[in-house]
């Protein structure tokens, strides 16, 4: 496995910009630590040592590549035509993409002599991602979570805790990912010489929409390699769910200037794309400053950030990084939406038909094959698995 050896022509310009969005809209204290970080990534990322160190962590202690898996008996029960296979991110070490990035931050943290490591979490994976890796590295870990998250997601709040992680439940707002994140920036503004805060989505001011997306990249270029081997081509389409975005421009990163491969993502419809209870921030929102970076963004018609919802935790932010941002004025990123509802039903179609627990915000990405256009050769990222939602599952199922 090769990290990294790609060199990427792609945007950020050299203020973090992806087209009209990204940057840096944070406050003045905090601008030397960016500088700092990019200085530091940017030496890291050319630097054999720590390549080597991370390939090594990935393929040994995360477990990539991660599989393709050809879901035969899920096309057959949706009636489906294309061939689609689904990229095995669920079986990542702790269940989901968000290793490959906080492995990577972790190790640069650890170049940059930080010993406290600060994180924010939504279905608490960033967070347990984020505490595992400060076990392995020996780094002291706290994790910004909404006290509302706190609940839905508890079964991470102990595997946070028997990592020797401290999770601060967070009560402003509408106590999910937004807050926690609001809560992260401020102990990162006020503790930033000793404390490296490690974002968990391709989202937040520059350098950080940029380094993640690197990061992540690799599972895209994975599904490039074993569609060759496996069909001998790329594939027609991509299908991601889309919370930040992180697994999302993982996945699609690879093939945002392949003509034949089309990108979709998909948003989290919550109780109807009309019922402004939702998190479709690409389809709804529109462009505004969120944690330190300009994206799309759900508002008020007064342009205060509204309340995103789903059913997912991982889905209910009302941001987006602001590459897929860029690549959805482009009319690269296609827009699809999946309510609830249909999550829900998703998720029972691949328990059903190949045995495969998958997270609610996955569950968005498989309820969307139903709206893809005709295509021969489709892959899903299936960005988690779903031990964490199965007391939030079954009590939807029950209802
Ligand atoms: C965190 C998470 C997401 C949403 O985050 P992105 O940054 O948009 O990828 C999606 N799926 C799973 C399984 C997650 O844990």
């Amino acid at each position: 496995m090769k990290i990294f050896d790609r060199e990427t022509q792609s945007p950020p310009d050299a203020r973090g910009r992806f087209g009209q969005f990204g940057g840096r809209f944070v406050p003045e204290t905090l601008i030397p630590a960016l500088d700092e970080l990019e200085a530091a990534w940017t030496l890291a990322r050319a630097d054999p040592g720590y390549r080597k160190e991370l390939t090594d962590l990935l393929e040994n202690y995360a477990g990539r590549p991660t599989p393709l898996f050809q879901a035969e008996r899920l096309v057959k029960a949706l009636g489906l035509q294309a061939r689609v296979y689904l990229k095995r991110e669920d079986l990542l070490h702790t269940g989901a993409h968000k290793l490959n990035n906080t492995l990577g931050q972790a190790l640069l943290a650890r170049r940059m002599g930080k010993k406290r490591i600060i994180a924010e979490t939504g279905a608490g994976q960033h967070g347990v991602a984020t505490a595992t890796v400060c076990a392995l590295l020996g780094l002291e870990c706290v994790v910004y979570m909404g006290a509302e998250d706190v609940v839905r997601q508890s079964p991470n709040v102990t595997r946070m805790g028997l990592l020797g992680a401290e999770v601060r439940p967070v009560e402003a707002g509408s106590r999910t990912l937004k807050d926690a994140m609001n809560e992260a920036i401020r102990d990162w503004v006020t503790n930033v010489r000793s404390t490296y805060y490690c974002i968990g989505s391709a989202a937040g001011p520059h350098p950080y929409p940029l380094l993640v997306r690197e990061l992540q990249k690799i599972i895209g270029e994975e599904i490039a390699e074993q569609s060759l081997a496996r069909e001998g081509r790329l594939p027609d389409a991509i299908v991601a769910c889309v919370g930040g975005g992180s697994n999302a421009i993982g996945a699609f990163h690879r093939f945002a200037s392949e003509k034949n491969t089309r990108l979709f993502g998909v948003e989290a419809a919550g109780h109807g794309l009309d019922s402004g209870k939702h998190g479709a921030s690409l389809a709804r929102g529109r462009p505004g400053v969120l944690h330190g970076s300009r994206s799309y963004l759900l508002q008020t018609d007064d342009g205060q950030v509204a309340e995103a919802h789903s059913i997912s935790a991982g889905l209910d932010y009302p941001g987006v990084g602001p590459e897929l941002s860029h690549l959805r004025d482009l009319g690269k990123l296609e827009l699809l939406a999946a309510t609830d509802v249909e999550a829900l039903q998703a998720f029972q179609d691949l328990a059903s038909t190949e045995g495969i627990l998958c997270a609610l915000e996955t569950a968005h990405a498989i309820a969307a094959l139903r709206y893809l256009p005709k295509l021969e050769f489709v892959v899903v990222n299936l960005s988690g698995r779903g031990d964490k939602d199965l007391d939030t599952i079954a009590k939807a199922l029950l209802k």
